[in-house]
C-alpha cells in the first residue's frame, strides 16, 4: 500500500501560515478546528488558496505574501467557510454538471464573501452577491437556481 505525502511548507511559509492561520481562529473561534485541520498543499502558481473535499488546502505562498498575514487569514476564513458549508457534498445535491461547477464555485464564494465582508474581512478582490445580480443573504442553492436558469 502506498501513502500520498504531502511535503511539509518550508520553514518560512510554515510560520506565514501559522501566523495566518492564528489570526483567523481569532476573527472567527469557531472555525479554529476547521483552520487548523486543512492540510497545506504548495501549489507556485495557483494565484490563490483553494480547498478541495478532502480537506486539502492548496496555497500559493507567493501570492499569500503579496496579500499579507490579515489578508492571508481572511482567505483562509473563505475556504473554511467551504468545507463547514458542506459545498462540495451540496453541489452533488443539487446535482451540479461538470460544466456547472465553476458556476458553483461562483455562487459559493459569493455567499460566503456577502458575511466575511459585512464582518469587516480584509478579502482580497471577493465576488460578491450584486456582482452577479443577485441578493444580499441569500443561499448558494438559490442563487445557483437563479444563474443556472
Ligand atoms: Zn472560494
Amino acid at each position: 500500500m502506498t501513502a500520498t505525502r504531502v511535503r511539509p511548507p518550508a520553514p518560512a511559509d510554515a510560520r506565514f501560515l501559522a501566523a495566518a492561520r492564528l489570526r483567523a481562529a481569532r476573527q472567527q473561534p469557531y472555525l479554529a478546528s476547521a483552520l487548523f485541520a486543512m492540510v497545506p498543499v504548495d501549489s507556485p502558481g495557483h494565484g490563490t488558496f483553494s480547498v478541495d473535499g478532502y480537506w486539502r488546502l492548496y496555497v500559493d505562498m507567493d501570492q499569500a505574501r503579496a496579500w499579507g498575514v490579515e489578508a492571508s487569514a481572511a482567505v483562509l476564513l473563505h475556504e473554511a467557510h467551504h468545507l463547514v458549508r458542506d459545498h462540495h457534498a451540496r453541489a452533488a445535491q443539487v446535482q451540479v454538471a461538470p460544466h456547472e461547477r465553476e458556476l458553483w464555485n461562483l455562487v459559493a464564494d459569493a455567499a460566503i464573501n456577502d458575511d466575511l465582508v459585512a464582518e469587516g474581512q480584509p478579502l482580497p478582490g471577493p465576488v460578491l452577491p450584486h456582482h452577479l445580480d443577485l441578493p444580499a443573504r441569500g443561499v448558494e442553492e438559490h442563487y445557483f437556481a437563479v444563474l443556472r436558469s
